[in-house]
């Protein structure tokens, strides 16, 4: 390439005039289901804000340790797209790898590290050190007489903005700007960043990395955005505008589709829209089986817009509101008032359906921000964040945001019938440390003369690690309730990332350690008269119905768009087939064996 010439990124986003190119289609991890037609919509010229400040002395080794974990996670990643475009067809391949490859050399140590390490000791902030150092480097490459001067400054300026992204938590894209009617295309998404979008905007949602039930995931399932998540090969080789068909359904993702291509997915469109009209009749009938077994089936809420969705749905309440929403996106903490305020919308629109409120479950994938700003996190997370200091834990060790929540939901619950749900616990002292911290609010409460509803909320507890399932006997009889979260605990029990592109298929709810453990829990729960329910993704999936109910599941709380299908799903099921069915797999111990039992069922059907 010759100076003068662009650099190849840049040429890549102004390739709109260029010639058409041939369909191609990329196959990635079906996460919401529905197509979507529209043009793409992928900002990848955003850039990040380079914070500039002076650091304190005895602050300047914690900026280098700051700066050396966002070039750890910016190698990462990296990595892993540079693996994933080797199994990509060769002009895809072809074209990407040498770019990839210039950036992992940049992020190995070498001038643009050692530059930067240095200008930090000299008291710059990470992100103006690695910046600024870029910068200089981009200068020297463009004083040269090396041909390829402009390729190589515009690729250390782009390694240097994934650094100051990584630093800064800047998402990779930003959204403000998608136009109406787009597909939104992006590397990865953070929770977060999902939180953001605006489903009426968007017809559909394609990523390079995420998994089938990471939390980015569960929310484009919630926003009922069609969407597939890791579909390798998407970024770098597109053309923004270009046209692409996002088929959740199926986990395809189509780029610049042939006219054919286009009229069979707007058939589809009808088709699945006609579905869901045909469903909808559903929502007035009640959801029982044929043998007149009621089940109650709620919606999981984590976004206020899916209200709407839930009214639609017909769901009898909500099983589970993951809190976490509101602390998004924010620069301070909501206090008690802000809190209670927004549980009270949640209550009252339930009108008189009960609310299941979990409260503040970070860690893991999902970032806080007013958290680390506030101290109360620490601004670097462990090497292993999810065996780190999550849910639970973290609230017992921040008694005052704990405690600024649950007076929260105390007041709210006066709108309606309200539980509370404690997330990720492991241990029994956990449980009886909240139910301290629960009766001290509401001490204090009583002391301050609010009135208190007439029936106190109940506390539950999520079963959704290993541990808290085979010490569910025990659980249960410190907990009002169990809710089973089969997301975290298949990935705590098959050690899979549940976020995760290239292992997606072990990330497996049916294998048989899974199940043993929702039986185990389930049969804990029953013996002692408790309540329990199931709120994990597997409860939104039709085909698994019959063995959760087998299992004596009577509770299932799901996204508001799946309830139509489960309850079509119960009312066609006998409880008495249900449970033999159960007995049948919990007799098998390899998955395959299982998988085959599903199929045989339902050839029967
Ligand atoms: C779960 O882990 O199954 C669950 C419902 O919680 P979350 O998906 O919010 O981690
Ligand atoms: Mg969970």
């Amino acid at each position: 390439m010759k100076p003068t010439e662009k650099p190849r990124v840049a040429v890549r986003s102004r390739a709109a005039a260029a010639p058409k190119r041939a369909e191609r289609r990329l196959v990635g991890i079906p996460v919401a289901p529905g197509i979507g037609i529209g043009p793409l919509f992928a900002t990848s010229e955003a850039r990040p804000e380079v914070p500039r400040l002076t650091v304190a002395a005895e602050a300047v080794e914690a900026e280098v340790a700051r700066l050396d974990v966002a070039v750890r996670a910016s190698r990462k990643q990296l990595g892993k797209l540079r693996e994933r475009l080797a199994a990509l067809p060769d002009d895809i391949s072809t074209e990407l790898d040498p770019l990839m490859e210039a950036y992992q050399r940049m992020l190995a140590p070498g001038r643009l590290l050692r530059g930067a390490h240095k200008r930090v000791e000299a008291r710059q902030n990470a992100e103006a050190a690695i910046s600024d150092e870029a910068e200089a480097l981009a200068a020297a490459f463009l004083a040269g007489t090396d041909q390829a001067a402009a390729r190589h400054a515009e690729e250390v300026r782009e390694v240097a903005r994934r650094i100051v992204r990584n630093l800064t938590h800047t998402p990779f894209r930003s959204f403000a700007g998608a136009p109406e009617g787009s597909v939104l295309l992006a590397e990865w998404l953070r929770p977060s960043d999902a939180a953001l979008l605006d489903p009426a905007k968007l017809v559909g949602v394609a990523t390079e990395e995420g998994g089938a039930d990471g939390h980015t995931a569960v929310m484009l399932r919630a926003l009922g955005v069609p969407a597939v998540l890791g579909a390798a090969g998407l970024t770098g080789s597109v053309r923004p505008g270009a046209l692409a068909i996002v088929d959740g359904s199926d986990g395809v993702v189509i780029l610049d589709p042939t006219p054919a291509t286009i009229t069979q997915a707007r058939r589809r469109i009808a088709e699945h829209a006609g579905e869901l009209k045909k469903l909808s009749r559903l929502r007035g009938l009640p959801a029982v089986t044929t043998d007149h077994v009621p089940i109650e089936l709620q919606a999981n809420l984590e976004l206020p817009v899916e209200l709407k969705l839930v009214a639609r749905s017909g769901a009898a309440g909500i099983g589970l509101l993951r809190s976490e929403f509101i602390f998004m996106n924010r620069d301070d903490l909501p206090d008690e008032d802000t809190q209670a305020e927004l549980y009270r919308s949640v209550i009252a629109a339930m009108d008189g359906d009960p609310v299941t409120i979990r409260v503040l479950d970070w860690g893991g994938e999902k970032e806080i921000e007013a958290l680390e700003q506030e101290g109360l996190v620490p601004a670097v997370a462990g090497d292993n964040p999810a065996l780190g200091l999550r849910g639970i834990r973290l609230l017992l060790r921040q008694p005052e945001l704990f405690e600024t929540q649950l007076a929260a939901i105390l007041r709210a619950a006066n709108a309606g019938p309200t539980r509370v749900l404690l997330p990720m616990v492991t241990a029994l002292s956990e449980v009886r440390e909240a139910r301290e911290v629960y009766e001290r609010v509401i001490r204090r409460l009583r002391r301050r003369g609010e009135t208190l509803p007439a029936i106190i909320p109940p506390l539950g507890i999520m079963i959704e690690t290993p541990a808290a399932a085979l010490s569910a006997d025990a659980m249960a009889l410190e907990s009002d309730f169990f809710a089973i979260g089969t997301n975290d605990l298949s990935m705590y029990t098959l050690a899979i990332d549940r976020g995760e592109t290239d292992l997606t298929q072990l990330y497996d709810p049916l294998h048989p350690a899974v199940l043993r453990l929702i039986q185990f829990a389930t049969e804990a729960a029953l013996r002692v008269r408790k309540p329990v329910s199931v709120c994990g993704e597997m409860a939104s999936n039709p085909r698994w119905t019959k063995l959760l109910l087998g299992l004596g599941i009577r509770s299932l709380s799901m996204n508001a768009a799946s309830i139509p299908r489960v309850k079509q799903a119960i009312r066609a099921l006998s409880m008495d087939e249900c449970i033999r069915f159960a007995r049948r797999v919990m007799e098998l111990a390899d998955p395959a064996h299982i998988a085959r039992e599903f199929e045989d069922f339902e050839r029967e059907e």
